[in-house]
């Protein structure tokens, strides 16, 4: 056995886009064809390190744009599950598009950490490129500035960057300048939460490129690391694939569809 601290890992799934069209989803895809569409998740791991937040999902103004519904707010999904946002120390933030930062207010109290690349992505010549600016919201980035000043805001500057015994981010880039993916070790041994490094299986299983990148190479390689980080798709969660809400069991009734526990196995 190893002595490597066991985490609880939830998936809180706070919004759904239930189609989208598979030519804004993918590379080459038919712009009048229409797939299943996204899950949005938040997540939380709880050890012996203490509690964080992964990424704080998007604002509730957002809902309704594209399709996209916001089901739950996550911070109250939190409450629910027994942990005060006002309680939580650390926030890490997985890279800064508008459905992963929305709500950094949410956690009044917490220290949030991003890696460097996004930072000087989001506040530097990068954003005089519409593709590159689609997914980012000013108001969002403002508020990380004003955070940064209220140093309440800290970042990662190596490929990997060991966060907690058991937690450790990596930069992969790709989606994302920054983007970073976590791995974590649970009861069932370590799993990879990809945020969208991964958005959908199918990337990594067909080296499907989505359609929204900042490098495309680097989104690709993202893919491969990924899956050897992980040792298999079972240990894989994607960010954004409806798939993790198929296969992963709720840690209560009460909580079906809403909150995952990613420490079990998934039933493909
Ligand atoms: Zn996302």
């Amino acid at each position: 056995m190893s002595d490597t601290p066991i985490h609880e890992v939830y998936a809180i799934r706070y919004g759904e886009q239930k189609l989208r069209p598979e030519g804004s989803t993918f590379i080459g895809g038919d712009p009048a064809k229409m797939i299943r569409g996204l899950d949005f998740f938040t997540y939380v791991i709880k050890g012996p390190s203490g509690t964080f937040v992964v990424d704080t999902g998007m604002k509730a103004d957002l809902s309704g744009e594209g399709g996209r519904e916001l089901l739950v707010e996550p911070a109250d999904v939190l409450s629910r599950i027994g942990v005060d946002p006002k309680s939580v120390e650390t926030v890490l933030l997985t890279h800064a598009h508008f459905d992963h930062v929305g709500n950094l207010d949410h956690y009044p109290n917490a220290h949030f950490t991003i890696h460097e690349e996004e930072m000087m992505s989001i506040t530097g010549p990068d954003m005089n490129y519409a593709p590159f600016k689609l997914a980012y919201h000013k108001r969002d980035t403002t508020r990380l500035v004003e955070l940064l000043y209220e140093e309440r805001l800290s970042f990662y500057t190596e490929k990997v960057t060991p966060v907690a015994p058991g937690i450790e981010f990596h930069l992969v880039g790709g989606h994302a300048r920054g983007q970073l993916v976590l791995r974590v070790h649970t009861r069932r041994g370590w799993i990879v939460l990809a945020s969208d490094a991964v958005h959908l299986y199918e990337e990594v299983e067909d080296e499907r490129p989505f359609a929204i990148f900042y490098d495309l190479k680097d989104m690709i390689d993202g893919y491969r690391i990924c899956h050897d980080l992980a040792g298999g798709i079972d240990r894989l969660i994607s960010g954004h694939d409806p798939k993790v809400t198929d296969w992963y069991p709720a840690i209560a009734p009460e909580f079906e569809g809403v909150v995952l526990d990613l420490g079990a196995a998934p039933k493909r």
